[in-house]
């Protein structure tokens, strides 16, 4: 497939080689910002498998350079070159002019990013990068040591100035056989969260990717003992045909008492609730029932937002949101371009990409087949 033809199936792929971003993923990020207002009063921010880094953008130019998305504001001339781009509209609009930019960017104090992935990744500014695998637990003192390099204790299994937000759009190579994909994705998602439970502070908002298998009330009822609301939000660039969707947490209140950290994380081992040890009721009120299961009493489901809860007080169906404008493109439509459209390159190629070694190795066997006897 040439990339003009993946232009016009793919208007996301598109917009985002014309607005700079390093992938399509950034209108993920966002069209949530625009639902949950997720970057209002956040300087300090965790974005976990963040490469080729177009979340991490987000955060540096929502951060460092003030610049306004999402509910802050889309302004009118962004949504008149993005029709422009996609031809929709024939005029081009006129550009807002460099005074007029410093005028509405506002750049934040105090900000600190700390982005993570096993791919490496090309430099942001005011991002700082690690090459490291969120699934193990040697990853947590050097995200300790990213955050606060001045003050840094190797024997500390928490920051001692938490975060404001932990976002991680982890995903596995997806192999296409979902039972798989959803429980590698999990494994994932179990390590963001042990991160985020490291690093965030009270009151504090964890984002995350997840693939809907057919067990993840329990995952939500899970989330919901640490976070005062969880929802599931659907952004518009996400296709409809994939099976993503983003958990946004909000309002972290750990049990009094737990102590996170990556070797026996939540949930597991000693840390496991049990009617001898149970976690202590806060306001959200959570109790332990005498077969071990947590029942959570979901305090503002009077309000009607929050989703139901099952008999057994396990599993709880979280409230859905599909998010982004509704006037925002539809990632699954085909859109036809003017033909004097040129496609762009991509704005950062993958700086290591997993599929260059097999390219190299197939180059040196001589092509896609290697050289047979014949042809020698
Ligand atoms: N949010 C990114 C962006 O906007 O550019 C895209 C993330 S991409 C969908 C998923 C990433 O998860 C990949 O870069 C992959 O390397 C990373 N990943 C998968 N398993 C990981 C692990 N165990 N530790 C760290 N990163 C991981």
């Amino acid at each position: 497939m040439g990339k003009s033809s993946k232009d016009k199936r793919d208007a996301y792929y598109r917009l985002a080689k014309e607005e700079g971003w390093r992938a399509r993923s950034a209108y993920k990020l966002l069209q949530l910002d625009e639902e949950f207002n997720l970057f209002e009063n956040v300087t300090r921010v965790v974005d976990l498998c963040a490469a080729p880094g177009s979340w991490s953008q987000v955060l540096s130019r929502v951060l460092i350079k003030g610049e306004k998305f999402g509910r802050a504001g889309w302004n009118e001339k962004q949504k008149d070159m993005r029709s422009y781009v996609l031809g929709l509209e024939k005029e081009k609009p006129v550009q807002m002019d460099a005074a007029e930019e410093f005028e509405k960017n506002k750049p934040r104090e105090g900000v600190r990013i700390v982005s993570i992935d096993l791919q490496p990744m090309s430099p942001l500014e005011g991002v700082t990068m690690l090459r490291a695998d969120i699934t193990h637990p040697s990853t947590i003192p050097l995200l300790l040591k990213a955050l606060d390099p001045d003050t840094f204790d190797p024997n500390a299994t928490s920051a001692p100035h938490p975060v404001d937000l932990v976002i991680s759009d982890g995903a596995p190579d997806v192999t296409g056989l979902h039972d798989l994909d959803i429980y590698v994705q999990s494994q994932l998602l179990w390590a963001a969260l042990n991160l985020a439970l490291c690093v965030l502070k009270p009151g504090g908002k964890f984002v995350a990717k997840i693939f809907r298998g057919k067990d993840v009330d329990l995952l939500f009822a899970q989330l919901k003992i640490v976070f005062e609301r969880v929802k599931v939000a659907k952004p518009r660039s996400s296709r409809a045909s994939s099976i993503e969707a983003f958990v946004v947490c909000e309002g972290f209140c750990p049990p009094p008492g737990f102590k996170a950290t990556l070797d026996t994380p939540l949930g597991a081992g000693s840390q496991l609730p049990t009617p001898e040890n149970p976690p202590a009721k806060t306001e959200m009120s959570r109790k332990v029932r005498g077969d071990g299961a947590i029942e959570i009493d979901l305090g503002d489901e009077e309000e009607g937002d929050e989703g139901d809860v099952e008999e057994a007080g396990l599993r709880w169906i979280a409230p859905f949101l599909a998010c982004g404008d509704l006037s925002a493109y539809d990632s699954d439509a085909t859109y036809h371009l003017p033909k004097d459209r040129i496609s762009l390159d991509p704005v950062q190629p993958p700086t290591a990409p997993p599929y260059k070694r097999a390219l190299e190795m197939r180059k040196l066997a001589g092509g896609a087949y290697g050289k047979t006897k014949g042809q020698e």
